[in-house]
């Protein structure tokens, strides 16, 4: 599907829920595409875009980033401390805060390189055992530690079940985020972006539909 018609189902489920399009903003996910498959949405004019790995955006974003300082690049995939340095260096959002070593490997960094991502905390909303996220009942300590590192959060991410209604776990993580007072909800990917705007998403992050399966 093209960006165009991405941008219009965005547009069309943001109206549906009684909120401007303009509320909703469109994550690129580029993982594992090449910088001739980003090139023509950079053109078209999309300007946010998600990565998963530190090593794969290195080698691609810092030459697109030099060309277009509009760009925000935010890194949506899980993180290892070893690579917090690197992360900071490079990203503009960190999505995928979801422990408290983390957070001390990203407060070090920081110190080092004088550099101040926007962090989002990483939420297991169905706590499901394999699956990244800091757990409901653990988000306000994490959070507070995230303050007393001087990591800015403004928001949330998760990624609901599989095989279930993601609604209800769309609504839970939106709930989430307004008792803890932040406006940012990244929620909704390819299979079920609609739904998430349906329940309050600020950000959805799209690959698959925009291009092509991995
Ligand atoms: C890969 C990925 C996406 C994009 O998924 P699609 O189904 O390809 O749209 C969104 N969020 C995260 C965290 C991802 O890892």
């Amino acid at each position: 599907m093209g960006y165009d018609a991405i941008r219009a189902r965005i547009a069309a489920a943001a109206e549906s829920a009684g909120r401007p399009a303009e509320s909703v903003r469109l994550l690129a996910v580029s993982k594992t595409k090449p910088v001739d498959a980003i090139l023509p949405l950079i053109a078209a004019g999309q300007r946010h875009f998600g990565e998963n790995y530190v090593q794969e955006a290195a080698a691609k974003w810092p030459a697109l980033k030099a060309a277009h300082p509009d760009i925000t690049l935010s890194l949506i995939g899980g993180l290892q401390s070893n690579k917090a340095k690197a992360a900071v260096q490079l990203f503009d959002v960190i999505a995928s805060v979801d422990r408290p070593s983390l957070v001390q490997a990203l407060a070090k960094a920081m110190r080092s390189t004088g550099r101040a991502p926007r962090y989002r905390i990483e939420v297991n909303i169905g706590e499901e055992p394999q699956k990244a996220g800091v757990l409901p009942a653990d988000l306000p300590a994490l959070l507070a530690l995230c303050r007393a590192e001087d990591l800015a959060v403004d928001g949330l991410m998760a990624i609901p079940p599989a095989d279930a209604d993601p609604a209800p776990h769309f609504a839970a993580l939106v709930q989430l985020a307004h008792d803890a007072g932040l406006p940012e909800i990244s929620m909704g990917m390819s299979g079920d972006f609609e739904a998430a705007i349906a329940q309050g998403a600020t950000e959805v992050r799209i690959g698959t539909a925009l291009f092509g399966a991995r």
